[in-house]
């Protein structure tokens, strides 16, 4: 039997294309012994500096998101130590959370998970507290939908030689980060959200003066695996791994960056125009967004409509339709549903067949929209 390709809507991990997939499975590489391994590898993450905007080195690590936000306050914040965490969305206020578990003091500022950071509100808690030497924030946080205009808030720190920590998870490959531009020190990405290669990898780039952190803390992270240190030790000094390296994943990760990079950098602007019409859309159908304004090209996040059931619904849409889209978490699960229009999915074919099946299941739980159309006028 032919089934139709399954969609998978959610906001990371997305779907794939069969070219990144075929890749993977036909690795035949052993990067333990194999010279075209560093290679290929040093060629990876040239490709992954080129999306990030930054000619500062780049390292990919061997999980998935969450490896590279936590091996960057491991590596970076030193007990005791006070640190900055903006946060206007869960993975904002995960960051303070790493900070404590590694014996740092976060320093956080909480602010309304509807509206975008300031830079405003970093200078007066800075006045407060001038012993601050690093800050932690998040570009898109995904379970809202918001994209945090960094750059002023990032050309700040700089200015102030305060290093910054910032996730872009969700944002590289489909918001601009222009990492060097806006004085961001470490960036941290994952290859399944708009680069849509499979889980697994996370990686980052790191400023000089970030690496000058790592290597002068006065009492160093004993940790192995989570130490950027021993990356430092191996890789950039002298091109050898501390570990083997999962040569299938990096391999698709690399075609996927291909993919991103062939129409680079219109590819940004093909997310912002599909997302701006999805928006168009659910407001035409009467549906409310989640973020007041900052909306991510990447993904979202809208309200979900009184007396429907978020579970039922999502398992009616995967079961009879085969698609699915992402809940939210925290205390946004039940109230919440996101639509991941990144990388594969950023395709206006997937996007129509997407919110043609949304209409679909609606009538089916008896309510009237027409979802595609409407994305298809705005489009056009
Ligand atoms: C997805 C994501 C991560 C990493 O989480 P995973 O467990 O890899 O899904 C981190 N930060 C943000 C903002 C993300 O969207």
């Amino acid at each position: 039997m032919n089934y139709p390709e399954e969609l998978i809507f959610t906001p990371g991990p997305t779907g794939t294309d069969s070219r990144v997939r075929e890749t993977m499975a036909a690795s035949r590489v052993n990067p333990d012994a194999d010279p075209s391994f560093p290679k290929f590898y040093q060629k990876t993450t040239e490709k992954l500096g080129k999306i990030i905007g930054t000619k500062n080195p780049v390292l990919i690590l061997n999980g998935e998101g969450m490896l590279g936000l936590e091996a960057s306050i491991a590596s970076l914040v030193e007990p005791g130590e006070k640190v900055l965490c903006l946060a206007n969305g869960p993975f904002g206020k995960g960051l303070a959370d790493f900070v404590k578990n590694y014996g740092g003091q976060p320093i956080l500022v909480e602010k309304s998970w509807q509206r975008p950071l300031q830079v405003e509100d970093v200078k007066k808690t800075l006045e407060d507290n001038p012993d601050i030497s690093l800050a932690t924030m998040v570009h898109c946080e995904t379970p809202t939908g918001l994209l945090n205009p960094l750059e002023k808030i990032c050309s700040f720190l700089a200015q102030k030689k305060i290093i910054s920590i910032v996730d872009c998870v969700a944002s590289l490959g489909g918001d601009p980060v222009e990492a060097d531009k806006n004085g961001m020190d470490v960036v941290l990405g994952g290859s399944q959200k708009a680069l849509s290669a499979p889980p697994g990898l996370s990686f980052l780039s790191l400023s000089d003066l970030a690496w000058e952190k790592i290597e002068n803390r006065k009492e160093p992270y004993r940790g192995f695996y989570l130490n950027l240190k021993v990356w430092k030790d191996t890789w950039l000094k002298n091109q050898t791994f501390p570990y083997t390296q999962p040569a299938p994943d990096i391999e698709a990760l690399s075609a996927a960056c291909d993919l991103t990079l062939k129409s680079w950098p219109l590819v940004l602007e093909n997310h912002r125009i599909l997302a701006e019409s999805v928006r168009a859309s659910l407001l035409d159908n009467g549906f409310k967004l989640y973020p007041e304004s900052h909306f991510a090209s990447t993904v979202t996040a809208f309200l979900i409509p009184e007396n429907i059931n978020d579970l039922a619904f999502r398992n009616h849409l995967r079961e009879k339709y085969l698609v699915q889209i992402g809940g939210s978490l925290g205390p946004l699960e039940g109230s919440v549903w996101r639509l991941g229009h990144m990388g594969y999915n950023s395709d206006a074919g997937r996007i129509f067949r997407a919110l043609k099946t949304l209409d679909m299941a609606f009538k089916d739980f008896n309510i009237t929209t027409n979802l595609a159309i409407s994305f298809a006028r705005e489009l056009d």
